[in-house]
């Protein structure tokens, strides 16, 4: 059994933007996750310094080492939280700006990279129109790291963020990031504002606001890519059924057309990022059906060599593993 190995939640990022954080890092009014960022993983450390050079590379180095791990394609998004902590002006402004360069990456290397167009919720109208030059850059879909400024792509005014990508059919990579300030607070002790725990909730919170507000009964056609196994959902999917046949009952929430679980199953598809655990991709196998999973290794963050090495040795046909490998990444990002 031949196939690529597609990796499609890998991260980059551009000097400006990281300059542009440091700005936000040392102002008033730092949301309270995003300056636990700015004391760890963003601190100018020698560690964190090793990160952002791999960050950085959107060349050379990079498809050396993917060579070394025998990733033929990496698809590229900016690094949470991208432009998304920005002032509206700015925040536009860098990400066409960074959609130039993953735009100019992807032409000059289009066997090995792909790309999902960062864009700036904070002013919707220019977005809708990034998302169209995006689409016409050759870029595959978007990225979004989850809420913008406390605010959540469930709200009206960001209507025409789905309408284009809808039309477009450009799916929308929901990528985690620190709960938003209006409840963030029980999760900064512990660490658990950070990827062990909080950017799941955050990320599976943003998702469910999505099913339960009928986002996907306006926009039938809109496709949301998870990561980290569906960010718990795919666990928790039954009881969320069960529990809001209970809601409707007791009026605690209003009817949808569909169950919250035909939405998910219809309108998301998963990736493996940061997941080498054999009982969650059965878990998902189970739930969603191999053809909604996708490979992703979550570069530079995480080991993608431990991630290679599960996904090469996980119990499951070959037939099963190029489908996540590479088959389901072509179909949903339509790559050549
Ligand atoms: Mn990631």
């Amino acid at each position: 059994m031949t196939f690529r190995r597609i990796a499609v939640e890998e991260a980059f990022v551009t000097p400006e933007i990281m300059a542009q954080w440091q700005v936000v890092l040392a102002g008033r009014d730092v949301e309270p996750g995003f300056a636990r960022m700015g004391e760890t993983i963003l601190a100018p450390t020698p560690a964190n310094r090793m990160l952002d050079d791999r960050l950085l590379d959107i060349g050379a180095a990079r498809i050396a080492h993917m060579d070394s791990l025998g990733i033929d394609m990496q698809v590229l998004s900016l690094t949470s939280p991208g432009v998304q902590v920005f002032e509206a002006t700015l925040a536009t402004r860098l990400a066409a700006a960074s959609n130039d360069a993953l735009a100019a990456a992807v032409r000059a290397h289009p066997t090995r990279f792909a790309g999902l167009a960062a864009i700036a919720p904070q002013d919707p109208a220019p977005a809708a129109r990034e998302i169209e030059r995006a689409a016409k850059l050759g870029l595959s879909g978007l990225i979004v790291n989850s809420h913008t400024r406390g605010e959540y792509l469930d709200a009206a005014k960001f209507r025409p963020l789905f309408e284009a990508a809808e039309a477009l059919d450009m799916p929308v990579y929901l990528h985690p990031r620190e709960p938003a300030a209006s409840w963030v607070a029980p999760y900064l002790d512990y660490g658990l504002w950070f990827a062990g725990w909080g950017f799941a909730a955050e990320t599976g919170l943003h998702a469910m606001r999505l099913i339960m507000s009928g986002t996907f009964d306006r926009f039938p056609k809109l496709r949301i890519v998870l990561g980290h196994m569906g960010e718990g959902i795919p666990f928790w999917l039954q009881r969320i059924d069960n529990r809001y046949l209970l809601e409707v009952k007791v009026g605690a929430v209003a009817k949808l057309p569909r169950l919250p679980s035909e939405y998910f199953l219809d309108n998301f598809v998963i990736t493996t990022s940061g997941v080498t655990s054999m009982p969650a991709l059965r878990l998902a196998l189970d739930v969603l059906g191999v053809d909604r999973i996708l490979f992703a290794a979550d570069f530079p963050y995480e080991d993608d060599a431990e991630a290679v090495r599960f996904m090469d040795g996980a119990s499951i046909t070959g037939e099963e593993r190029r489908q996540i490998y590479e088959t389901n990444a072509r179909r949903i990002f339509r790559l050549v």
